[in-house]
């Protein structure tokens, strides 16, 4: 007696667990728009890309935005947003399209809906901005008003919309805009934001580590340093928060070192709440004596942290600068003189700001212990005697 549908069901079982062989899609060229998030997500786009087999030379960012790119790509293509960043996204899908001596097959412009930040866990939500999802979809709509203009060019257009401080919910979701545009499967994709995660995270690491070096530098060395609150990658390592945050944690003023609910409850958006975290270890962080607010035009997201930040930072007398609407403004005469005024406040009062918040915090800085000492008193805890 036969059971051909048992011998079937074995026959698919085996072939499926055989990897199809991988596809050959080094001849494709894909554009990515340089703007909005994609300036903290690159890593992970990149890396997904060339785990899927495209070329790394064939993988093109636009340029940095310009008023050139804007008038030359982006002029009659504009649509109604008032944040500069969004509005500058016109010239970099015209550059894309029009301004490539090689042309790219396929334009790839995420709708990102939420970011992968180190403070999730601690705080509400880690969303991007809400231009930042609508964004491209924005965008797109200049140039698909009169024809499809990315068609007319043998373009495929590619907008993935991804929860990326949710990994688990990735692979579906980019499976479901690319498996037609890249041939994928659904164990491929898997694979690709796996390295894209991957890539993500060691960048991020790496930075935080250099970070970690400069800072320790200018403990060492009794030098003031400079923060930009923007998309700073501080050292999160547990001894160095142990030291800034650990008595408001013990006394559970804050839930973690990167809890901010004591100074933003509704902590929903993933830059915004990275910003006031950085304002709060700036304050607290002795070497860190001056800390700059950059903005960009019109942005509504920024626009309700000024105060907050400000008074974060200035609490322990960490001096404060502010230049505003930064990329509309372009105000390089006053920005030289402004930096003038920046370094002689430096010079005058970094030596007692540094003295002041020193007092603040407990006298064993991680940064100042070197290798030897720091495994002495790693046993000494161990032994109870410290
Ligand atoms: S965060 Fe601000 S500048 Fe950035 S896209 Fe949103 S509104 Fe525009």
């Amino acid at each position: 007696m036969r059971f051909p549908i048992l011998q079937t069901w074995f026959g698919k079982k085996a072939s499926a667990a055989i990897p199809s062989p991988p596809k050959d899609r080094s001849g494709i060229r894909v554009g990515i728009p340089k703007v909005l998030n994609m300036w903290s997500t690159h890593q992970f786009w990149v890396a997904f890309l060339r785990e899927i087999g495209i070329a790394s030379e064939n993988i093109v960012f636009s340029s940095d935005t310009s008023e050139e790119q804007g008038r030359e790509f982006g002029k009659g293509r504009g649509t109604v947003d008032c944040c500069y960043p969004v509005k500058a996204m016109s010239g970099h899908y015209g550059e894309l399209i029009f301004g490539l001596k090689k042309k790219v097959h396929v334009i790839m412009s995420p709708m990102i809906y939420s970011l992968p930040s180190f403070m999730r866990g601690h705080v509400s939500e880690n969303l991007a901005c809400t231009r930042v999802m609508a964004g491209p979809e924005n965008i797109r709509a200049g140039f698909v008003k009169e024809s499809d203009v990315f068609k007319d060019n043998g373009i495929q257009y590619a907008s993935p919309f991804v929860n990326m401080a949710e990994p688990e919910m990735v692979p579906k979701q980019m499976y479901d805009c690319l498996k037609d545009v890249f041939d994928i499967d659904m164990a491929e994709t898997q694979r690709a934001v796996d390295a894209g995660y991957k890539a993500l995270r060691d960048f991020n690491e790496k930075a935080r580590t250099e970070t970690r070096k400069i800072l320790t530098w200018c403990a060492r060395e009794g030098k003031p340093c400079v923060l930009v609150v923007w998309l700073q990658y501080l050292p999160i390592d547990d001894d160095l928060l142990g030291w800034l945050f650990g008595e408001e944690t013990q006394a559970k003023k804050i839930r973690s070192p990167l809890d901010i609910s004591d100074v933003w409850t509704s902590s929903n958006s993933s830059n915004t709440n990275e910003i006031l975290w950085g304002a709060k270890f700036a304050t607290r962080f002795p070497w860190i004596t001056c800390v700059l607010r950059l903005s960009s035009y019109e942005c509504g997201m920024d626009q309700p942290t000024y105060t907050p930040t400000q008074k974060i930072v200035e609490a322990t007398g960490t001096l404060f600068f502010k230049f505003g609407d930064l990329d509309s403004t372009k105000p390089a005469g006053s920005i030289r003189i402004r930096i003038e005024t920046i370094v002689h406040y430096l010079a005058k009062y970094s030596d007692k700001i540094i003295q002041k918040k020193l007092a603040l915090l407990p006298p064993d800085c991680p940064l100042l212990l070197d290798k030897q000492e720091k495994e002495e008193k790693a046993l000494a805890v161990v032994a109870g005697t410290d």
